[in-house]
């Protein structure tokens, strides 16, 4: 048995008159082009989103969109792939109209457009939004560290310099002990000769030199690290262990599990952002009441409290104090609030009272402070307190947020479950199905250009799994025209 037989190569075979009709009906490349050619790329502030009237033509903006979303849905983001694909793919044959830009202008077009293509997937939002493909009841808040163009040996916090300038140091004095040796005695073959060793010290002196001027830099700045190839990125933990990375934040929506909401950020955790990404959904979503879920990461009292201020309604797991753990006391929980008469009932059965109000200026935060006399003589003390004043219980004035919290969580224990499915949804297909875990760009601004054809492409994605090319493209010319 032979192998099956292919056409001879240089036989003459008859290809299909047109580009369009190796493009099927279902292919995706139809269904960018029908949302793109809705866009008025003038309004949405494209860079030649209007045609130069002399001068030598640009490119049509919206065939280079096309060409990032087709490349990011097909996990190919670099400006010199894009251009090779440009010149054998027929998908990119067609969506590009038989164009074949260099690399350099579709890695410029992605650098000038940042703002026009943050509002490309604004519109794609907003067309969801009116195809009923958000629910707009539920989103999860999650953040996922992504990969920086900055490799940790560029990267030095404050602790790796102070060892490699000790280490530096130490390795000179080392050498010019071996110079004061080797210029004293006459050995027949000394490992390194004084003049190689005092090109060495040369050397180690220049590097010395640099990591200290980084060492006066961060004492200057009060910054913690410093990264020389993307000075905006910062050594982060991930699931690798540590890398230098930006936090990309998302809020996804809970129907389709559609991204609502993005913003790219280089702080190394999630505290602090439940407010901004909730406000973001909420706006993004044009609602009035939302319900947000996060994990414990973004458990932070005066952002709940912005959130139930604003109608939106949080499910965020509630960290367990390690605290009276560690100590092998009573937990607080073990202590009853009593909110008509605002004191503690503790274990023992004693009441304990307001006695001050404390201001932590550094959590932005003021407390309560509650004790009894009776500690001094409580057979429970050992199990209670360290102290030699007794047990101080510290409630924040607003604590009811916190309590309200608990509550709800109480009744709807499912959420948080349904947190770690909705949230990771997204991440996971970015950064293993579509293969886009790491930025290409430096700086927050354009790694969040970067990010915006990320999550447009997921975006797309999901939607063309939901409802298909054609069903798209027949819902998109029901549409209005561009909103921006
Ligand atoms: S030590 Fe004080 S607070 Fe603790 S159980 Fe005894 S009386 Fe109550």
């Amino acid at each position: 048995m032979g192998y099956i037989k292919g056409k001879e190569r240089g036989q003459s075979v008859l290809f299909p008159g047109t580009v369009d009709e190796y493009i099927g009906e279902n292919n995706e490349v139809r269904a960018i082009a029908a949302f793109l050619g809705r866009l008025d790329f003038v309004k949405l502030r494209f860079v030649r989103g209007q045609a130069a009237g002399t001068g030598r033509p640009g490119y049509d903006p919206r065939l280079l969109m096309g060409l990032f979303l087709w490349g990011h849905l097909n996990g190919i983001r670099s400006s010199r792939k894009l251009e090779r694909e440009s010149h054998r793919n027929l998908e990119v044959i067609w969506l590009c109209e038989n164009l074949r830009p260099d690399f350099k202008t579709i890695a410029d077009f992605r650098k000038d457009n940042g703002a026009g293509i943050k509002g490309v997937v604004v519109e794609f939002r907003l067309w969801c939004l009116r195809a009923g493909l958000y629910g707009k009841e539920i989103v999860a808040v999650d953040g996922s560290k992504f990969k920086a163009v900055n490799s940790k040996e560029r990267n030095f916090t404050k602790k790796k310099l102070s060892q490699i300038i000790a280490r530096e140091r130490a390795k000179i004095s080392e050498y010019l002990e071996a110079v004061a040796v080797a210029d004293e005695t006459e050995s027949e073959e000394p490992e390194l000769s004084a003049a190689q060793l005092k090109e060495k010290i040369a050397g180690l002196e220049r590097y010395l030199a640099e990591h200290e001027e980084l060492e006066r830099q961060l004492e200057a700045t009060g910054e913690s690290q410093v990264s020389l190839t993307d000075p905006e990125a910062k050594l982060m933990k991930t699931d690798k262990g540590s890398e230098v990375s930006y936090n990309v934040q998302t809020a996804v929506d809970s129907k389709h599990k559609l991204i609502a909401a993005y913003e790219v950020t280089n702080e190394r955790n999630d505290l602090g952002q439940l407010a901004v990404m909730a406000f973001q959904a909420k706006e993004a979503l044009q609602v009035a009441e939302l319900t947000v879920l996060a994990d414990g990461g973004y458990y932070e009292g005066n952002a709940l409290k912005e959130c139930e201020q604003a109608g939106i309604t949080t499910f965020v797991s509630v960290p367990k104090s390690k605290e009276a753990e560690r100590l092998g006391i009573f937990a607080q929980s073990q202590f009853r609030y009593d909110q008509e008469q605002d004191l503690y009932v503790c274990p023992q059965g004693e009441e304990l009272h307001w006695t001050k109000t404390i201001n932590d200026r550094e959590r932005n935060k003021k407390f309560k402070v509650y004790a009894t006399k009776a500690c001094a003589q409580c057979p429970l003390r050992a199990q209670c307190t360290t102290s030699k004043y007794g047990r101080k219980i510290k409630r924040w004035v607003d604590q009811g947020v916190i309590d309200r919290l608990r509550e709800r969580i109480r009744g709807q224990p499912e959420l948080l479950k349904q947190r770690k499915t909705l949230a990771e949804h997204p991440f996971g297909t970015i950064k293993r199905g579509m293969n886009q875990g790491f930025f290409l760009l430096k700086g927050i601004s354009k790694v969040t250009t970067e990010t915006g054809l990320t999550v447009l492409s997921y975006n797309l994605k999901r939607v063309l799994n939901i409802m298909g090319v054609e069903q798209m493209i027949s819902s998109l010319a029901k549409a209005n025209p561009c909103s921006a």
